[in-house]
């Protein structure tokens, strides 16, 4: 069986520790591979590498550094079959969702690419008599990123291609659970030139990331996964001194209006709640119906697609939506909807049961509907992240903008409606990181930045774009003088300022 090692300096490293674990197809529920899981000698060996090579790194002109990043551009585009088989293989998603997640992560690498131009810093002429000063933009050193199952693909590229545009170097540490795509484009990035020590890719655990943060060569860490881990990673980054922006999990509610266009929404909704089987930090998971009547369409509706759904392997013609990622998960989302079952909420369409003939062992679950949840019952308030809709009724946009804002969440949310009002005021107010008018998953362009409120980000600065221009640099501003030989003065004791 084959191994997923990492990729430190340049080089495959095997199992050097001698832990490894499991990786499935979740569509037939096999073992088809295993990882190694790196202890602390091995990611110790890769930041040591990484911190060698920051010195010349940094050195190399910002646009060399993105001429690397631009053939890196091409491999992704050259190799996106195989990419995303890998994806699909080891996640479960459909091909066609695993291709989207690749583009997006690809439209960072072009936002990369710009770095010249991202770096440019600020200059005033004569702030005093013959005084200049200007500000720049410094790389920190090593820097290291965490990153979740749901996109192996696209979020370690919101990370490392801009945080090594910047004149950094990188170690990263995927997720267990589906390394190989992850893995494959690295080795793309070494294959556009990047020099070795620059990226490094470390598969591993708690070990491997415990060591991340206790390492003080490690200046930085971008972290992106639950929010129980997020919170864990922000307090013991932060408390070492170190930079940390650490994104978590979500509870993404969509409003549907009375006059929304309910065809439209419901085609939006089937997307955003049961695409990549729910298992997506912005998938909407509760739709919060202002009126009975709208309710009573929307779930009508729903059920109806929903009932219609195709269900099976990501790689099979025309499916729609595949298993979830582990049996480990299979057993939790189910267990919450047997939950949401007992404390009252009505289960209007019941995915449990599916099964997909030729694939029985696979991790399917059919995509289930929750009519009159309350926000009382564990189904509401916590994140399931799997093909789980939930609907909550209100009678106002007032209430339903309280119920939001007073969820420990805030990564996502949207409206449906016709009403221009309504979407500014709720864009205004509500206590979200990122709205969608009419849009189900407004997940930002590569150059915006990415990033929820409340207790979906741990961390002043949101992930790729503008913000993590700023989170993978460290500004220092300088002030020159060249005195004239001819002028001599004195010492001043007053604080210097312009008269
Ligand atoms: P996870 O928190 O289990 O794992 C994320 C990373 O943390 C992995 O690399 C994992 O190895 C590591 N990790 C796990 N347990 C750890 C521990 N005890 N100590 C140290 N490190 C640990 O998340 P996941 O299940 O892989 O991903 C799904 C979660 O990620 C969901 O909550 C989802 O909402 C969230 N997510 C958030 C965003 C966002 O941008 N806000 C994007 C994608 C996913």
């Amino acid at each position: 069986m084959s191994l997923v090692g990492h990729l430190i300096n340049g080089e495959h490293v095997a199992e050097a520790d001698g832990r490894s674990q499991a990786v499935y197809n979740p569509a037939t529920g096999e073992t088809t591979k295993r990882v190694a899981l790196a202890g602390r000698a091995t990611v110790e060996a890769a930041i040591a590498v990484a911190q060698a090579a920051f010195p010349v790194w940094r050195n190399t002109p910002a646009q060399k550094r993105a001429r690397a990043l631009y053939r890196f551009k091409q491999l992704l585009e050259d190799n996106a079959g195989r990419i995303c088989a890998l994806i699909t293989d080891e996640h479960g998603k459909v091909l066609d969702d695993a291709h989207g997640e690749l583009v997006r992560g690809i439209e960072n690498v072009e936002y990369a690419c710009g770095v010249p131009e991202l770096l440019k810093g600020e200059y005033s002429k004569n702030v005093g008599p013959a005084v200049d000063s200007w500000s720049e933009l410094q790389p920190l050193g090593v820097v290291a990123g965490i990153t979740p199952f749901n996109f192996p693909a696209m979020v370690p590229l919101w990370m490392y291609p801009l945080a090594i545009a910047c004149g950094n170097t990188f170690v990263l540490k995927p997720s267990e659970r589906d390394p190989g795509s992850t893995l494959l484009i690295a080795e793309l990035a070494h294959e556009a030139g990047l020099p070795p020590g620059v990226l490094n890719v470390v598969n591993g655990d708690k070990e491997a990331v415990d060591t991340l943060l206790a390492d003080p060569r490690v200046q930085a860490v971008s972290f992106v996964g639950s929010t129980p881990i997020a919170e864990y990673i922000y307090a013991t980054g932060s408390a070492r001194g170190k930079r940390v922006q650490a994104l978590g999990g979500a509870k993404n509610h969509a409003v549907v209006m009375p006059d929304a266009d309910l065809d439209n929404a419901v085609s939006a909704l089937m997307g955003a709640a049961y695409g990549s089987c729910g298992e997506r930090c912005m998938a909407i998971s509760v739709v919060v119906a202002v009126g009975d009547e709208v309710a009573d369409a929307l779930v009508a509706k729903l059920a109806e697609r929903l009932r219609a759904l195709k269900v099976g392997p990501g790689t099979g013609a025309g499916c729609e939506m595949g298993p979830l990622v582990t049996r480990a998960h299979f057993d939790k989302v189910k267990a919450y909807v047997d939950r949401g079952v007992a404390e009252g909420a009505e289960l209007a369409v019941d995915g449990r049961g599916l099964q997909v003939p030729g694939h029985e062992g696979g991790f399917f679950l059919g995509g289930c509907l929750f009519d009159r949840v309350t926000p009382a019952m564990t189904i509401y308030r916590e994140e399931i992240f799997g093909p789980v809709l939930c609907v909550v009724r209100v009678p106002t946009l007032q209430q339903a903008m309280d119920l939001i804002d007073a969820h420990e969440y805030g990564n996502g949310t949207c409206l449906f409606t016709r009403d221009g009002e309504a979407a500014r005021y709720f864009s205004d107010h509500i206590q979200v990181g990122m709205v969608g008018i009419n849009v189900p998953l407004p997940v930002p362009v590569a150059y915006h930045s990415f990033g929820g409120w409340k207790r979906s980000l741990f961390g002043d600065l949101a992930a790729y774009g503008p913000d993590a221009v700023r989170f993978y640099t460290r500004r220092k501003t300088i002030t020159q003088r060249w005195p004239s030989a001819s002028v001599r003065e004195g010492a001043q004791f007053a604080f210097p300022s312009l008269r």
